[in-house]
């Protein structure tokens, strides 16, 4: 998929008494969630009290050798693929967090990012809590062991830990007897869980419980903690919100297998597509999507339009992730060697582009130069999110404002920026309007700059 938003991280739990896979099951989980994160993968297992950890940077077939798979055994567990949102790309920082207190050991998994982090370890170092890494998620933990030091449970500790903790956060915590997982009262970050056997699994995505053949029972509401032990499961609601669900989940980073909050990703993209026509009634030969999320909504435009869609590009699976890339040359060069346009589909016509969201404009114009070469004769993008003009704060490692084609230039501009032959945007009404079917309301501050904390 080519990126221009960088995504969270990928999180999972497995409770399940009787058999000791969880680290298999979680192997399969975290492949399954390996496009929220590629720079690390880690996780912890739990037998009769004792607990294993193994992360290392990378993909996670390349981590997880057998030999460790089969060194890692246990019936519980919490896993974590990685994206750096806070501290950098080191062995040191990736997840799991594991620490040991006087109730024994606690391991947390974390996706997020937590806006308030710094003043917390601050005051935490003053009481002489001591840090090995520069994550926000060891900073979580650190502050639930501090409460739970002053409280009867961990869900107690946890609970009076959100109060403090400003951000965007999905956690799961396992200590030696309990599985916690739990959301921020906003609910940016998605988090669903579902049974497997006797037990229970817990993952960022649904499509998890699909693919592992686990029934999906829901997604964690905002501010909502799920307790997890031998006595059964446990819920705690802490707000009654609706919440600030991240609409980017929809326009691009989710797996399109998935649902979130009631509403299939890929029928969400299927929407933005439709209502990209409604908005702009734009008609061409041909309509294509960029890959892969822009495929989907220009099959939405298509249906509404009535516009043949066919395939533009080729895609080159073997080619790195364009976004892993710390250079902005060896990024052009990466697309360039991913996408190649499907010459025969686009020859001498009017084309129709659809993309998911335009951020440092480098990859879209690199495409429009690739079809015009390939001998379109006009390409307009159509870009199936409004304009992104604000960083985001929670969770997403968006590049700074003044990177943000959008937040400098108007569309007329990038249009011309851009070379394309015209430029539609998503309305932001539009987006709420192909969002309505889910359950929770919206977090759209990349476009409005209307933060919620
Ligand atoms: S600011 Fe944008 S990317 Fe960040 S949580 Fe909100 S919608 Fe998602």
């Amino acid at each position: 998929m080519i990126r221009k938003l960088n995504e969270e991280c990928g999180i999972v739990g497995v409770y399940n008494l009787e058999k000791d896979n969880a680290s298999e099951i979680m192997y399969y989980s975290l492949m399954t969630l390996q496009h929220r994160g590629q720079e690390s993968a880690g996780m912890v297992v739990r037998d009769n009290g004792n607990m294993l950890i193994y992360k290392q940077q990378g993909l996670v077939q390349n981590v997880f050798e057998p030999h460790i798979l089969s060194y890692l055994k246990g019936t519980c567990g919490i896993g974590h693929v990685r994206y750096s949102t806070c501290g950098e790309s080191t062995p040191e920082n990736a997840q799991p967090v594991l620490r040991k207190y006087r109730e024994g050991k606690i391991a947390l998994v974390h996706n997020g990012n937590i806006r308030n982090a710094k003043e917390i370890r601050h005051a935490l170092e003053r009481n002489g809590q001591v840090f090995t890494t520069d994550t926000d998620s060891e900073v979580v933990l650190a502050l639930i062991i501090s409460n739970r030091l002053i409280t009867g449970s961990i869900e107690e500790a946890v609970e009076k830990s959100m109060q403090v903790l400003k951000g965007g956060y999905s956690c799961i915590l396992m200590t030696k007897q309990k599985i916690v997982a739990f959301k921020d009262p906003f609910g940016f970050r998605p988090l669903s869980f579902g049974k497997i056997g006797n037990g229970y699994i817990f993952a960022s995505e649904s499509c998890v419980m699909e693919v592992l053949n686990a029934k999906y029972e829901r997604y964690l509401k905002p501010g909502e903690i799920i307790v997890i032990s031998r006595k059964g499961f446990e819920s705690i609601e802490t707000t009654k919100s609706k919440g600030r669900f991240c609409s980017f989940e929809y326009i691009y980073f989710s797996r399109p297998d998935s649902f979130m909050n009631g509403l299939n990703v890929s029928k969400a993209r299927l929407n933005l597509g439709r209502q990209l026509f409604k908005e702009h009634k734009l008609m061409a030969d041909v309509v294509i999507g960029v890959p892969d999320s822009g495929n989907t909504a220009a099959l939405g435009y298509s249906y509404e339009s009535g516009i043949p869609y066919n395939k533009g590009f080729v895609r080159n699976p073997y080619v790195g992730r364009t976004f892993i890339k710390p250079f902005q040359e060896e990024r052009a060069l990466s697309v360039e060697m991913k996408l190649s346009p499907l010459t025969e589909m686009i020859k001498r016509k009017d084309v129709i582009m659809v993309d998911d969201s335009i951020v440092r404009g480098t990859t879209i114009k690199n495409l429009i130069k690739y079809l015009k070469d390939a001998g379109a004769k006009k390409v307009f993008a159509m870009i199936s999110s409004p304009p992104v003009k604000y960083s985001c704060f929670y969770g997403i490692d968006t590049p700074k404002t003044e990177e943000l084609l959008a937040s400098n230039h108007s569309v007329d501009e990038i249009k011309n920026i851009i070379g394309a032959d015209g430029l539609y945007y998503l309305s932001i009404e539009g987006l709420l309007e192909a969002l309505k079917e889910s359950k929770l309301g919206h977090c759209i501050a990349c476009f409005d700059g209307n933060y919620p904390i």
